[in-house]
């Protein structure tokens, strides 16, 4: 399946282009058709999985296909954070498609407040806000929602979890009935089922279930600076019962630069990469299930599919991409039921994305103190870190007017993208 398939706006299809979307992931074939066909949906799907893209593509297709008179969407999420991404994510898009949204969330100073509550008063496409700052700004009766179609709630389950029940309904008692529904949530307990039998109408329900790494596998991690990693590795690589062992590195790069400096220390090891010959890939391969090649480094073409038995440890010399890597990664260890170890290095600028993937796979994976004469690694502190890698958030409040008029009351220089024009 392609994007194609799902027919969205030409200009939706180019902020696919720009934004590398190749194919859709499975929760986005299986929620982007029941959307544009304006069913309510009930979808259990974790972050990770692509389900921002899930509810937005179709959301911005049918706004471009609607009248455009006022309010259309709702997001509601549960934290400051998630709200951001979320307007990125939209952001990402909308540099080609006319579409603006706010971010309407907590925290900040009054003049925060203030520039939200400037933002409602002139109106967007789409808000997506956080329930108690959005309750508190319907208070000041800035927000009309008679022209909305589409409530979407995210990450619903940590909504709830978060006290924010009480909130969402009366939310909920401000909008329109005749509108669509869709409840995003990672886990579906009963809580969430009477929720949505209260607020969905003959919901369609879909469900992304995703991979656990297997119980077998002793998962740890440590907090790292790039310039500790080499001699991090070297002390574990020290340990002889880790008798098989296959290291990731994110880029072809540190794969050969690690393969020779251990070489250089005289280990047993070889650099997998997809530079090689077939015949020369399949040696190294049948080295290394045959145990006569002890340690093989690669990349994520090492990640699927190669089924190796007695793999002691994986390291993640780099933190992987994303949770479905990592948990590809590590079951390459402890197969068919047998014990293994999994290592990962975090740098600070990975510890975000870490702690997605502890999210992802529900459980927090202990982080080790560096050993002797490393010195101090970084503090583990995801949300310090959380912006870097991140591209920066250009228009917070402020976005183009539907109808594609820049904001008059704009106090962003140069954040207002023209329709269509391109980035580079
Ligand atoms: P989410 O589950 O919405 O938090 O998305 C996880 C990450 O996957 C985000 O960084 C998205 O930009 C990215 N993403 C979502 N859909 C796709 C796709 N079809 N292809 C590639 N990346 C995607």
């Amino acid at each position: 399946m392609t994007f194609d398939d799902f027919k969205l706006d030409d200009s939706i299809n180019e902020g696919l282009y720009s934004m590398g979307y190749k194919s859709p992931t499975p929760i986005q074939q299986q929620a982007i058709p029941l959307i544009l066909e304006n069913h309510d949906l009930i979808a259990c799907a974790q972050t990770g999985t692509g389900k921002t893209a899930a509810y937005i593509l179709p959301v911005l297709h049918k706004i471009l296909q609607s009248d455009r008179k006022g309010l259309n969407t709702l997001i509601i999420a549960p934290t400051r954070e998630l709200a951001v991404q979320i307007d990125q994510q939209i952001e990402g898009f909308s540099y080609f498609v006319n579409i603006s949204s706010i971010a309407v969330y907590g925290g900040g100073d009054g003049v925060t407040w203030e520039i939200q509550k400037k933002a409602l008063i002139q109106g967007a496409d789409i808000i997506i806000a956080t329930p108690g700052r959005l309750l508190a700004q319907l208070g000041s009766g800035t927000i009309k929602f008679d022209t909305l179609q589409h409530l979407i709630l995210d990450e619903a389950d940590r909504m709830l979890d978060m006290g924010f029940h009480d909130d969402i309904v009366r939310i909920i008692s401000h909008l329109p009935k005749e509108r669509q529904t869709l409840l995003f949530s990672a886990t579906m307990p009963p809580k969430i089922r009477d929720l949505a039998r209260r607020i969905l109408r003959e919901p369609k329900e879909v469900s992304i279930a995703i991979s656990k790494p297997a119980e077998g596998i002793n998962q740890q991690a440590y907090s790292v600076y790039d310039t500790q990693k080499e001699k991090l590795l070297e002390s574990i690589l020290e340990n002889e019962s880790y008798q098989s062992i296959i290291i990731f590195a994110s880029t072809r790069e540190n794969v050969k630069k690690l393969g020779q400096l251990l070489h250089r220390k005289g280990l047993s090891v070889k650099a997998f990469s997809s530079d090689l010959e077939q015949a020369e890939r399949e040696k190294i391969m049948n080295e290394f299930k045959n145990k006569q090649l002890r340690i093989l480094v690669g990349t994520d073409i090492l990640s699927r599919g190669i089924d190796v038995e007695g793999v002691s440890l994986v390291v993640n010399y780099d933190s992987p991409p994303d949770p479905e890597d990592y948990v590809h990664r590590i079951g390459r260890t402890a197969r068919a039921a047998t014990q293994g170890t999994a290592i990962t290095f975090i740098n600070p600028k990975d510890q975000f994305k870490f702690a997605r993937i502890e999210r992802l796979i529900e459980k927090e994976i202990p982080k080790i103190p560096l050993p002797e004469g490393l010195g101090e690694g970084p503090e583990y502190n995801p949300s310090k870190f959380k912006d870097e890698g991140q591209k920066p958030n250009r228009k917070k409040f402020f976005k183009k007017r539907p109808g594609g008029k820049p904001s008059s009351h704009s106090n962003h220089q140069g954040n207002q993208r023209p329709r269509n024009n391109n980035p580079q």
